[in-house]
């Protein structure tokens, strides 16, 4: 299923996307399809509309904690940077590990607003696939991690690179406003293997990755696994899993996202992520 959160007639509202059709549920849709996580049967159908593109939100528009993130977790990715900012870089054995802010959220028709020249003339893109969680959980087992998985989505995992490097922690250089783009919807587990799956991302028409999850250095057993290692996962939580080579900052010379571009992700088996770039025009 393809589970979306929509503004219908001004409310936010949740439902399931059905060829050009959404199926609205009836149900509160403030939280979005977060009050749809551990619903067995879902709510039932109280209408049923034609789905508009321009109405989608972010499937979970304001996540209850901070989302997960792992750091330079493809092979290849990990070596374009280390080829220039990370040299010597020597692999430790477990994930690397930040998070965003709530607040960093925005959905499939929002702009990401450029912060300034003042603040990060470095604003980079990273396409991922993302995990929500459904069974919350602590020590979670790899063996046991995949029937924690609720459903997929895309997240782009936005960065201003200057500000990510003078930090030796990652976050504040991920979490300005805005710098979270997700949708268009979740799939649900049953539906998409997300363990192999192709991840494609385009600026303005160019595209600059394409991966399959296979070639993830650590798989999204372990990843569920690290993050639940004395920390309880719960109903949820977003894991964005890491971004495939062909940042801005791997290519040679860097190129830096400006005000008008256009990023597109698409993950096989989920749907399409594009969002615009734009200058701040108000404090
Ligand atoms: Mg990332």
């Amino acid at each position: 299923m393809r589970l979306a959160t929509v503004l219908h007639q001004g409310r936010r509202r949740v439902g399931r996307v059905v060829g050009s059709e959404i199926e609205l549920f009836a149900c509160d849709g403030t939280r979005g399809v977060l009050e749809l996580i551990g619903r067995d049967p879902l709510p039932p159908v109280e209408a049923r509309v034609p789905l508009d593109p321009k109405a989608l939100l972010a499937p979970i528009p304001q996540p209850r904690r901070n989302l997960w993130c792992v750091g330079r977790n493809y092979h290849a990715h990990a070596k374009e940077l280390n080829d220039s900012v990370f040299k010597n870089h020597k692999p430790e054995g477990w994930p690397i590990v930040f998070t965003k802010v709530p607040e960093t959220v925005v959905g499939p028709n929002d702009a990401v607003r450029l912060p300034g020249a003042a603040i990060t003339a470095q604003i980079d893109y990273e396409a991922e696939l993302a995990i929500v969680i459904g069974r919350g959980g602590r020590n979670i087992a790899a063996a046991d991690a995949l029937q924690h998985v609720w459903g997929w989505t895309i997240v782009n995992d936005v960065t201003a690179r200057d500000v990510q490097m003078r930090h030796s922690q990652w976050d504040l250089g991920k979490s300005f406003d805005t710098f979270c783009p997700m949708g268009p919807w979740v799939v649900t587990a049953d539906e998409l293997d997300g363990t192999d799956t192709r991840v494609r991302c385009w600026v303005n028409g160019d595209l600059r990755q394409d991966a399959r999850t296979t070639d993830l250095i650590y798989d999204i057993p372990t990843l569920i696994e690290t993050c639940s290692r004395g920390i309880t996962l719960l109903p949820g939580d977003v894991i964005a899993t890491g971004t495939p080579a062909g940042v801005g900052m791997g290519l040679n010379p860097p190129r830096w996202l400006a005000h008008g571009d256009v990023v597109r992700i698409e993950i096989d088996g989920i749907g399409v992520l594009e969002n615009r770039f734009t200058e701040e025009t108000s404090a």
